[in-house]
């Protein structure tokens, strides 16, 4: 039996997806429903395909659905053998978008529920409730981010845990290689790390992120941002800037204060104490392995 060909992101599958099907399966033609493999969606081609086999288990439709490369046209001659239909759908199923579900998703607004299909509604919220975590160490140069950060995902990848790195001196020679530690700068350096925090998350990973983070302003905004995708948890690494200037292991402090390095953290630049941490290491009191260890129970109590 031929089948009635549906194409579309799903991002998520929705009534008014649903109902574009609807004559077809009220006429007992079996489907065919391609997913565009769009790179840029929040939520992968697999998941988008799991929400439809839910929705169609559930309501008994034949339905057979394939992952297909994104289209760039779909072309066709004389003849081809079968119709290309527009359907029309109700207005009230017409206006649901999937971008406003995503929107009311990322604002907490649970009333996207009732505008999914039956079963992927399900599916979907079974999905968003295993985000990913992201640990973001913020803290003077040498308070000991990276220390803490390393010893923690050396733990997590021991038992399994998929996790990545993010530190900020890597990145710097990498891609934000070509900012400098001016406000905007270091704002963008950032802004570029979220992003891929935010997708790493998005995907299950635990990121840990080390970057210095400055200023409160930004630090929030990471926060709202991250917070859409993933469970964010800001660590303040706490050691005092004569703490930080003894154990400047990478002489970095001396340079500084000699005006070598200019906008230097602590001393030429500000650093704003974290108003609202989740949770405070205090490197002066503990030991590099007190902290990993407050931030592994922190992590697992997420996880279990
Ligand atoms: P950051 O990434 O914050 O710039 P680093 O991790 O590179 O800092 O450096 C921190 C330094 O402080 C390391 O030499 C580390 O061994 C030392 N250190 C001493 N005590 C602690 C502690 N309790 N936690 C983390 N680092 C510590």
């Amino acid at each position: 039996m031929k089948r009635a060909v549906f194409i579309g992101r799903f991002a998520p599958f929705h009534k008014g997806h649903l109902s574009l099907m609807q004559k077809k399966i009220d006429e007992g033609v079996p489907l065919l429903i391609l997913i565009r493999d769009t790179h840029y969606d929040s939520y992968s081609a697999e998941v988008r395909k799991r929400m439809i086999q839910a929705c169609m288990k559930k309501l008994k439709v034949d339905a057979k659905i394939m992952i297909i490369d994104d289209i760039e046209s779909i072309n066709y001659g004389r003849g081809v053998g079968y119709d290309v239909c527009e359907i029309e759908v109700i207005p009230e199923l017409k206006k649901i978008s999937a971008s406003d579900i995503r929107t009311k998703i990322d604002e907490g607004d649970d009333s996207w529920k009732k505008l999914l299909a039956p079963g992927a509604d399900k599916v979907l919220e079974d999905y968003l409730s295993k985000k990913g975590i992201v640990v973001w160490f913020t803290g003077l140069p040498v308070a000991g981010k990276t220390t803490i950060a390393d010893a923690v995902s050396d733990v997590l990848r021991k038992k399994e845990i998929r996790c990545e790195r993010l530190d900020g001196d890597i990145l710097r020679k990498h891609i934000t290689k070509d900012l400098g530690f001016s406000k905007k700068d270091r704002e963008k350096n950032l802004e570029r790390a979220t992003f891929i925090a935010k997708i790493l998350a998005r995907n299950g990973v635990v990121v840990l992120s080390s970057f210095i983070t400055p200023y409160e302003s930004v630090r929030q905004k990471i926060r709202k941002e991250l917070e859409k995708e993933a469970t964010f948890i800001e660590v303040y690494v706490k050691a005092s800037l004569e703490t930080c200037k003894k154990r400047d292991y990478k002489g970095l402090y001396e340079k500084a204060e000699k005006g070598l390095i200019k906008n230097f953290t602590g001393i030429s630049d500000p650093f704003e104490k974290p108003e609202t941490p989740d949770l405070i290491l205090d490197t002066e009191n503990k030991t590099v392995e007190e902290c990993k260890e407050e931030v592994l129970k922190y992590i697992e109590s997420l996880i279990d």
